[in-house]
């Protein structure tokens, strides 16, 4: 598996450093807001090279996934609110729970919470060693990572080194673009904001701290192998993720790196930019939902475009990925048909089309030279825009062997299989046929609706039980009365 390096801006032969299993480390979500569908580009490109790794090279994987629940734009928001700061960002940590199952993100095996008590421990632990190797300052209640004592301090950034002001230092969580100083590490707590004491002083973490303390606990020993997020955060936040981290233990972070480009969005007046909170142009899930288009749409979307380019986001986009979309499930309930329908003379004994018997060879070799096309494109540096062109091509030439009556049940069986091999890594007919499978209504809904009609049937209330009725018809459930009890059903 080849993958790009932003550290050596090269693409690589990847593999594991150490017993098979790949160690990945991403970003997570600023649990301040629910994530937007940009942040979601991201992490769905990550679960397909998680996919990918597993699928398709067969590596172990090892995966953490964070929560950053305390920066200053979480203390802000959660001021704001007058909650404390964990009960505020916890309604966005289940927010991105439900939206990465929606979107058939794979579970990780950790998703740790940056104010977890192990995790400060963890932070304390880092700065100590950083503060032993000669790397930190204090001034006004705060500690600073001097960037002048790590010589290669900008690699990953490729920063030009007179650029660099070493001395000056910056106190927010993000700072502006390209302009190195030094960073906090552990900042001075204002009046009304948590803190904690990890055996540093008492204060809160910087954001930066966070990742480099949580991705060595559950990582470590480094080097890891790969450290995933977003290009905006190259810099600084991966750039002084690697000077903290190589700065306490001695030893490289991360082999390689991993970043998404932007999910983009046009605005009438700027034109194009960077789908962003804090520019006040998201959409999140659910407002993809009510205009109508189901998450698998949206993940069929971000596949269409490889991960290194920019994607513009539009509703006709969204409309022609449902389109495309569509075109492999109606191959697939087609194919359904042709199992169903067909027999293979041997099977039934009766003949079957007179094409059908030469056809076997000739379907295997087809699915074959596709899932080798396929595990091409994908093992090339994740490229799933060129997966989907193959899938495409076979569909389109099985469409034509089925107009010719030239598959059977056993063909259209290994077809089925092919298909499915596809969305292990892509992940996107499985979601669809989930979503299928799921009523139109929410269960508790129905049966909170069915206790409400039964209540004003009881107060001879039929006109309300009858709109409820009518109302769930118009969604696509039925409702059945047998004696006093009433069960529900699909359209
Ligand atoms: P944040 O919640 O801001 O820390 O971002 C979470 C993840 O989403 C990070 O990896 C960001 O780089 C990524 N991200 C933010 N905005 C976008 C966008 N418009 N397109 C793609 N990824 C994004
Ligand atoms: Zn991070």
């Amino acid at each position: 598996m080849r993958l790009y390096n932003t550290l050596t801006r090269r693409e690589e032969e990847f593999a594991p450093a150490r017993d098979n299993t790949v160690r990945m480390y991403a970003c997570g979500l600023t649990v301040y807001a629910r994530g937007h569908i940009g942040n979601f580009r991201t992490f769905v490109a990550v679960d397909l090279l998680r996919r990918a790794l597993k699928y398709e090279a067969s590596f172990g994987v090892r995966e953490v996934v964070n929560f950053t629940d305390v920066d200053d734009r979480t203390i802000l928001e959660s001021q704001k609110a007058g909650m404390p700061l964990r009960e505020y960002t916890a309604q966005y940590v289940t927010a991105f729970e439900r939206d990465a199952a929606a979107l058939g993100l794979e579970p990780v095996e950790e998703n740790p919470r940056a104010t977890d008590p192990e995790n400060i421990e963890a932070m304390g632990e880092t700065i100590k060693a950083l503060e032993r190797n000669g790397h930190t300052y204090r001034s006004d209640g705060s500690i600073y990572f001097r960037i002048s004592t790590l010589p290669d301090y900008g690699k990953l950034a490729r920063l030009d080194h007179d650029g660099m002001k070493s001395g000056a230092r910056v106190d927010a969580d993000k700072y502006d673009k390209e302009d190195a100083r030094d960073f906090v590490l552990w900042k001075e707590t204002k009046p009304g904001e948590p803190t904690w004491d990890p055996g540093i002083g008492p204060g809160r973490p910087g954001w930066h701290i966070e990742c480099s303390a949580m991705a060595l606990r559950l990582l470590g020993p480094p080097p890891i192998d790969i450290h995933a997020g977003g290009v905006d955060l190259i810099f600084p936040h991966h750039e002084n993720e690697i000077a903290q981290s190589e700065g306490a233990t001695g030893t490289q972070f991360s082999r390689f790196w991993f970043h998404v480009e932007h999910l983009m969005i046009d605005d009438e007046e700027k034109g194009e930019e960077k789908m962003s909170k804090s520019l006040g142009n998201v959409f999140n899930l659910e407002d993809i939902v009510q205009r109508g288009f189901r998450p698998s749409a949206l993940r069929y979307l971000y596949l269409g475009v490889h991960y290194h380019k920019q994607l513009r986001f539009s509703w006709t986009a969204m409309a022609q990925a449902e389109e495309a979309l569509k075109r492999i499930t109606d191959f697939l309930a087609r194919l359904a048909f042709v199992e169903a329908a067909t027999r293979r003379p041997d099977e039934a004994g009766c003949p079957g089309p007179s094409a059908v018997e030469g056809s076997r060879p000739v379907i295997a070799t087809q699915l074959d030279d596709a899932s080798k096309a396929f595990s091409a494109r994908i093992a090339d540096d994740l490229n799933t825009a060129a997966a989907l062109g193959v899938v495409f091509d076979l569909v389109r030439a099985l469409n034509t062997s089925i107009d010719n009556r030239e598959l059977d049940k056993a063909d259209a069986d290994a077809v089925r299989q092919t298909f499915e091999r596809f969305d292990r890594v892509l992940g996107v007919l499985s979601l669809r046929r989930a979503e299928d499978e799921k009523p139109p209504v929410p269960v508790d809904e129905i049966d909170r609706l069915i206790e409400a009609r039964k209540a004003a049937r009881l107060a001879r209330n039929f006109a309300e039980a009858d709109r409820i009725r009518k109302d769930l018809d118009a969604r696509g459930i039925l409702l059945e009365d047998t004696g006093s009890t009433t069960r529900w059903k699909r359209k």
